[in-house]
């Protein structure tokens, strides 16, 4: 039997696995909602089970579920009890620091049946970090902190390394896996769950991140490197207002220095995108987002210097690409029905009594 015959007809390690997604971090659902419009795959194509050897999938998530209350918390419940197991928590939105102030609550889930008080994000992730099989930061505010994390925010909110620990490793010894983008892109995200279901199954090995916790197959390059407008990039043609097809480094491109494959990706089944269908690059994946990069429609600091280098030979091969460019549109001599053969024919083999060599 072949290897792939093998993987296909074998049982997963883990027979059903449920997906516990908060959203109760301080987000705005976007997350969710970008999912939503994954189709590598698509949420439907794994919580209906059409993905050989994958385990049988129940995902809860409050933006998705068809229970309400009491009925969607009973989940939570279970899981920070130990009887949900195995499951995925995944994260979206940043961690409120709770212990700034003396009473009240900055984000929280459901209510506790013995106090009648709320239940805080912050008590959802310490119950429920230790019995995760992984955990998955969905979206920048999840990751790095986000826009809610922004100076002179009130909360001090925070991703969830900087809460748990860069090196909190699971139960199964996996670290925090993050999945950054303002929103998520939604293949980015299926596709790392897609991963981690195929580890939990036993069909896949560690799943590869980089010091920021990132799947380094999603965020390995910049913005910039998958590009289409990085030929106008090259040649030194800036735009120097939107609508225009060109570079747009000048008006507020942060690109270059950005990890994220959206350029190459495309949003939605590789329609859509940032700078690729002229919107500048905001870095919304990194770290530093948002304050690193603000004002965002002032050219980056670093690009004047780069766009000047790249201008002393970018418009002298430009215009001899135009040459070049004009020539190769022009169809050779030889091509017209007159009665001579121009093409410079010379019968070596053909008509010379020696057949064909
Ligand atoms: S638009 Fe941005 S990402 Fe694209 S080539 Fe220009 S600087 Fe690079
Ligand atoms: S290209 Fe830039 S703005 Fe667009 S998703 Fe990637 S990091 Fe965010």
């Amino acid at each position: 039997m072949k290897t792939s015959e093998v993987l296909a007809n074998r049982l997963p390690d883990v027979k059903e696995i449920h997906i516990v997604w908060m959203t109760s971090g301080l987000s705005c659902d976007g997350d969710s909602i970008s999912t939503t419009a994954a189709t590598l795959p698509s949420i439907e194509d794994v919580v209906m089970g059409n993905i050989p050897g994958l385990p049988k999938v129940h995902l809860h998530n409050p933006v998705l579920a068809y229970e309400v209350g009491g009925d969607f918390m009973k989940y939570w419940h279970m899981a920070a009890q130990g009887k949900l197991d195995p499951f995925v928590l995944v994260l979206e939105g940043s961690v409120p620091n709770e212990s700034i102030k003396a009473e009240g609550y900055w984000a929280a889930m459901g209510t506790d049946p013995h106090t009648g008080q709320p239940i805080t994000t912050n008590e959802w992730i310490d119950r429920l970090a230790p019995k995760a099989l992984a955990i998955v930061c969905a979206g920048t505010c999840a990751t790095y902190g986000g826009i809610h994390a922004m100076e002179g925010n009130p909360t001090g909110a925070m991703g969830l390394a900087d809460y748990l620990g860069w090196n909190w490793r699971s139960k199964a010894g996996l670290p925090i896996v993050n999945v950054p983008g303002c929103p998520v892109q939604p293949d980015n995200m299926m596709e790392t769950l897609l991963y981690l279901l195929y580890q939990v199954a036993g069909l896949a090995p560690m799943i590869p991140l980089d010091e920021q916790l990132r799947p380094t197959w999603l965020f390995g390059k910049t913005v910039h490197e998958g590009c289409d407008r990085g030929s106008y990039y090259e040649q030194a043609d800036f735009a120097h207002e939107y609508g225009s097809p060109k570079c747009l480094v000048k008006v507020g491109c942060w690109g270059p220095v950005v990890n994220c494959n959206v350029t190459k990706r495309g949003w939605m089944d590789g329609i859509g995108g940032c700078p690729n269908v002229g919107g500048i690059c905001i870095g919304c994946t990194m770290p530093g987002f948002p304050d690193k990069f603000m004002p965002f429609m002032d050219a980056p600091p670093g690009a004047s210097l780069s766009t000047s280098v790249v201008g002393m030979w970018g418009g002298v091969v430009r215009k001899l690409r135009a040459i070049t460019n004009r020539t190769v549109n022009k169809e050779p001599k030889w091509h017209h029905r007159g009665p001579e053969l121009t093409t410079g024919y010379r019968p070596k083999y053909y008509g010379n009594g020696h057949g064909r060599g």
